[in-house]
């Protein structure tokens, strides 16, 4: 089972995913936490690339595609395949739908030909769940501000571009609404993680 979580900045997906992983580990089940970008020690050059470089010198934008579109194919073919071959429960913070909603909606690409990449670099997996954690941006961007590391680099993006991203989220997850559990993020967290383990556990009856 893959379940990926997504959602803006201060959407509190750190806490939903180790919330959901305690749970179905305390139920037995192997479970696999990672993360885009830099699960693993090429993803964490590439994640230092993408966001520890300064704003002057940063990627453009295709650049940075190309280097989130890498540290998933790697990620993919050495974490994510090997642990659901296993059987393990995988659990991603981000996957192909950030580079949708960042790369895409967020710097402008043409998000088919982003769509394109991804499932190039990732060979065609796809989630069997996407958990969005919905927050709008003046909640979420208050949220992190706190993260003095974060603080510059969000500085530099406009609210209107984490407006972009979060409307490129809900629009995914409206296009598919199967695979998606959408949720306000402004919700208790105990709220929040009760519905994401029933949904979850929809999938895991034997
Ligand atoms: O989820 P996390 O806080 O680790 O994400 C780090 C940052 O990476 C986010 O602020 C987001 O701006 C950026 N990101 C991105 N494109 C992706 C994945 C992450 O711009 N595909």
């Amino acid at each position: 089972l893959f379940v990926v979580f997504e959602g803006g900045e201060g959407a509190g997906k750190s806490t939903q995913l180790a919330a959901l992983a305690e749970r179905l580990r305390g139920g037995g089940r192997e479970v696999v936490v990672t993360r885009e970008p830099g699960a693993t020690g090429v993803g964490e050059r590439i994640r230092s690339l993408v966001l520890g470089t300064a704003a002057d010198d940063a990627p453009s934008p295709r650049a940075e595609a190309l280097l989130y579109a890498a540290d998933r194919a790697h990620h993919v073919a050495t974490v994510v395949r090997p642990a659901l071959v296993r059987g393990a429960v995988v659990i991603s913070d981000r996957y192909v739908d950030s580079s949708l909603a960042y790369q895409g909606a967020g710097r402008t690409l043409p998000v088919d030909e982003v769509s394109w990449l991804s499932s190039w670099a990732t060979g065609g997996l796809k989630p069997d769940l996407v958990v969005l954690l919905d927050v709008d941006p003046h909640t979420g961007l208050g949220r992190v501000a706190a993260r003095s590391e974060d603080a510059d680099r969000l500085e530099a993006e406009s609210v209107a571009f984490h407006e972009r991203v979060r409307y490129a989220f809900l629009d995914l997850a409206a296009g598919d609404p199967k695979r998606y559990l959408v949720l306000d993020a402004s919700r208790p967290v105990g709220e929040i993680a009760d519905a994401v383990a029933r949904r979850v556990g929809e999938f895991l009856v034997d």
